[in-house]
């Protein structure tokens, strides 16, 4: 076996539970590749905080390569091109690789043809497998979730290969440094200092989930806990596979809630499977009549959302959270997501845009699925009308603590008062009153919402 093959990774970053790396390593020498590949995504070109991450864990990625006495390959450009140029360079004829459900990867997935072997492994299920009665891809949740639970367990996560065979010759690579991936002027990553990409770290927050896993059921909801598991970037660029994930809650009492949550990125990959705009395009159409706000008014408010000033110390809070550490809590993503496209009638896909850039998490399905579900223009959405009051939500899931810490202009507002000081009387003069009333926002969302039916 002297013929190399190619190992392309892409979000599958890891050693261990990686089926096309196990198939590489018994077909050949392997030469694995990862190619930064700007031009297939067009508008989806990878924003910054996920630039920032993909510098780190490749930076990791490539160093236990190297203690494998293996090598990544870098190279830049549109990934077929890449491929289809190494393969003549080093004699290559087939590629490994796990199965990717964005669009522009199953794009490129179909132009290697036969050349390409994929295999599955960044879901608990092969995402085409799980389908309705009539044969599609569901398009509700909790019945997707019936559907899959059928199937679970998933099998037991497979070792790291204990050998990778090497090539007698290495392509040429291009450095990490040479891809400017990281942010100099301003270098607005200064709070991401909490994060460590890569793989081991990625089974470390695995391993910290069990002990609080049947408390997750409640404490997932409260921005002031750390009460969920941070494996969002770490599952996203495919550092850990959703089975170690899985099976790393194992006799730890119920982790049923937990692993509903898990489940969620299969399903929005089943949802981007048969609708791959959905990223761009309303899921129910009758919402492409909606009236959203535009104009330098509406301009002049995104941006005061995206800078967490709106008065509003919840989705302050949250959207400064987004800002300085490239993530935020669950529960919040959705107040002020749902603040966005309801109290300020701005498209979601603004929202979307700027959690594409902001998030270290930033996932094609996860993101459009979610934004789609909370504006109500989705396949599984609440109805649009169901607008969420972000001071009641504050409340009920005392939110006090995180907002203290997120917005240093209410760190000394005590008591129930924090989660609406302007009707307290109690706002501090360097905190902004609110940018539209809550029964004003409200109204305006509903009176639009008529325009859909
Ligand atoms: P945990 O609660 O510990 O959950 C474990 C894992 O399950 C997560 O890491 C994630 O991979 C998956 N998961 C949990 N909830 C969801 C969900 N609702 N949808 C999809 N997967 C889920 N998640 C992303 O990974 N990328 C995104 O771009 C993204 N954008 C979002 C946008 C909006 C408007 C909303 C409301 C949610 C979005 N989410 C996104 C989902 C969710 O907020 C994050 O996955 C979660 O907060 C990550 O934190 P965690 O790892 O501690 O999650």
């Amino acid at each position: 076996m002297t013929t190399p093959v190619l190992l392309w990774l892409r979000q599958d970053l890891r050693l261990h539970d990686h089926p096309a790396l196990i198939a590489a390593a018994h077909a050949g020498p392997v030469i694995p590749v990862y190619v930064l590949d700007d031009d297939a995504p067009g508008k989806w070109k990878m924003g910054g905080a996920q630039r920032w991450w993909l510098h780190h864990t490749l930076d990791s990625f490539s160093k236990s390569l190297a203690d494998k006495e293996s090598k990544l390959i870098m190279r830049r450009g549109d990934a077929v091109a890449v491929l289809t140029a190494l393969m003549e360079e080093t004699g290559a004829e087939q590629v490994h690789a796990i199965r990717h459900y964005e669009p522009w990867w199953r794009k490129a997935e179909a132009a290697l043809g036969d050349r390409l072997c994929l295999h599955d492994g960044n879901h608990l299920a092969r995402v085409e497998d799980v389908k309705t009665g009539s044969g599609g891809q569901f398009k509700v949740y909790s019945s997707f979730w019936k559907a899959l639970n059928q199937m679970m367990p998933p099998g037991d996560p497979e070792p790291a290969p204990r050998t990778i065979p090497a090539p007698s010759k290495w392509p040429r690579t291009e450095t990490l440094a040479d891809w400017d991936l990281l942010p100099t002027k301003p270098d607005w990553s200064t709070g991401f200092g909490d994060w460590t990409p890569g793989e081991a770290q990625a089974l470390q927050n695995a391993k910290a989930m069990a002990p609080i896993v049947e408390a997750y059921d409640v404490d997932r909801n409260m921005p002031s806990i750390e009460g969920t598991s941070r494996l969002s970037p770490h599952l996203h660029f495919g550092e850990i596979s959703p089975r170690t994930v899985w099976h790393a809650v194992d006799g730890h009492g119920d982790a049923t809630t937990f692993r509903k949550e898990l489940a969620w990125r299969d399903f929005t990959d089943g949802v981007v499977l048969t609708m791959p705009d959905y990223g761009d395009t309303n899921g129910r159409p009758k919402f492409d009549k909606l009236p959203w706000r535009s104009g330098k008014e509406a301009e002049a408010d995104l941006k005061t959302w995206q800078e967490g000033k709106t008065g509003y110390p919840i989705v302050d809070a949250g959207m400064r959270q987004l800002w300085a550490t490239g993530w935020m809590h669950n529960r919040v993503r959705m107040i002020t997501a749902s603040f966005l496209v309801k109290h300020l009638l701005i498209d979601w896909r603004e929202g979307e845009r700027w959690f594409w850039d902001c998030l270290v998490d930033a996932d094609y399905g996860n993101n459009s699925v979610n934004w789609q579900w909370v504006a109500g223009t989705g396949v599984d959405s609440n109805m649009f009308g169901r607008i969420m009051a972000p001071l009641t939500q504050s409340e009920k899931f005392d939110a006090g603590d995180y907002i203290r810490e997120w917005v240093p202009e209410l760190a000394q507002v005590t008591g129930e008062a924090i989660h609406d000081p302007d009707e307290s009387g109690c706002r501090p003069k360097a905190y902004p009153p609110k940018i539209v009333g809550h029964r004003e926002g409200r109204e305006r969302a509903l009176e639009a919402g008529r325009h859909a039916r």
